[in-house]
């Protein structure tokens, strides 16, 4: 079975995973993500939530409203909670992924302290507007959620470059990986120091079994993620026999992974700075493929395909359709896993309060209809999907 997403991992992570550690193992990926994103610092966590909750604190954010999209990953709000200031949601615009900017402003009131702009699926968030928001409103800061926008670019800028601060992803599922992990970038250099001196002081050093753990994790990625092998990891995941490795999140908690405080461990830093070697082919790979979905499937009736829009990268090929259980059975039976991408509309959730689906009408929409299609291929295995559809 063709998985719905896979980690660029090679013999080059195999070998740094088993190099012997050196105590600047950490420091060493720091930079050169630093230096891949233009930034003059980079801080590593163990999770990019770890690294949000820190950021907001390191801003010196308490109490404070802290807008975000309604439609992003549920571990951004709960970093918001856990860093001690309150979530306030805004909705998708329509026909694109990410908020409605126009939404953020009126959402704005003297409480807020921050906008956590998000370039969902790696579509890029409109940096003019948004510096026009930072001109009117210059006390708030802007955070740019960068774990989909690897490489996403708004008039030849990479999002990264504008805000105070980005946060990136690092887990299995992102342009880069080092198999868990997370990121923060800045060219502040107080706001550097403040948050690298948090850290340090709250993070607690790993145990040697940790360590051994993620390198197990790592080699179970190699077969894991193998056409043979992926059809019985698939069925174990639809059985629900493998929540402890996918699920991320609980309907009715705000709350943390145990280990969210702990220092990212060197064995990850090793594998994700060997990883970036794999950065610009895997964002080529995911703009490959998104091209040949746009011209292959744009007839169809039965989807409705995302946007085509200068700078994207695609970081997921995200379609509407009606039901998406039915197409992702229909998949399943083709042998393609498609991905039933952030299913949830975040204030509907009960954690957050059970909101009508009105209150936030298009990340409502989206969250029942959208599904992501494989880009991790390129042209190659887009090809293929596309022929399993086509004969259909
Ligand atoms: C993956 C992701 C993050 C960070 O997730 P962690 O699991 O905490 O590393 C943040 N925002 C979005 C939109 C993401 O997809």
């Amino acid at each position: 079975m063709i998985p719905r997403f896979k980690p660029t991992l090679g013999i080059q992570e195999l070998l740094a995973a088993l190099h012997p550690a050196r105590s600047d193992d950490i420091e060493q990926f720091e930079n050169d993500f630093a230096h891949l994103m233009g930034q003059k610092h980079a801080l590593a966590f163990a999770y990019g939530r770890t690294g949000m909750i820190h950021l907001l604190k390191a801003i010196g954010l308490e109490n404070k409203e802290i807008i975000c999209p309604s439609y992003t990953c549920i571990v951004v709000p709960h970093a918001i909670v856990f860093s001690g200031n309150r979530p306030v949601f805004v909705d998708c615009a329509e026909g694109g992924f990410n908020m409605d900017l126009d939404k953020v402003e009126k959402a704005i009131t003297p409480k807020t302290g921050a906008i956590i702009s998000t370039s969902l699926f790696g579509y890029p968030v409109d940096l003019d507007r948004l510096s026009i928001l930072q001109h009117k409103y210059p006390h708030i800061s802007i955070i740019q959620d960068c774990a989909h926008s690897y490489g996403a670019e708004w008039n030849g800028i990479q999002i990264q470059q504008a805000g105070i601060a980005a946060v990136f992803g690092l887990n299995i599922s992102k342009m880069i990986t080092s198999i868990f992990g997370g990121m923060v970038t800045t060219n502040d250099s107080t706001l550097f120091k403040k948050l690298s001196v948090l850290r340090n002081q709250s993070s607690q050093k790993v145990n040697r079994t940790k360590s051994l753990r993620r390198f197990a994790y790592l080699l179970s990625c190699y077969p894991v993620f193998w056409e043979p092998i992926y059809g019985l990891v698939n069925w174990l995941e639809r059985k629900h026999f493998i929540d402890h490795f996918v699920k991320y999140y609980d309907e009715l908690l705000i709350d943390m992974p145990d280990d969210y405080q702990e220092q990212m461990t060197a064995i990850e830093a090793r594998v994700g700075r060997a990883n970036i070697n794999h950065y610009f082919d895997r964002v080529k790979s995911c703009r490959q493929a998104a091209h040949m979905y746009f011209d292959r499937l744009g007839n169809r009736i039965d989807m409705i395909l995302p946007p085509q829009i200068h700078g994207a990268t695609y970081s997921h090929f995200v379609v509407r359709v009606k039901d998406p259980d039915y197409w992702l059975k229909k998949a399943t039976r083709k042998g393609i896993q498609l991905g039933w991408i952030i299913e949830y509309n975040i204030p509907e959730v009960q954690a957050y309060g059970c909101h009508s689906p009105q209150t936030f009408p298009v990340s409502a929409e989206y969250s029942r209809s959208a599904i992501n299609l494989p880009v991790w291929g390129g042209e190659k295995l887009a090809d293929r999907i596309c022929r399993l559809f086509e004969n259909d």
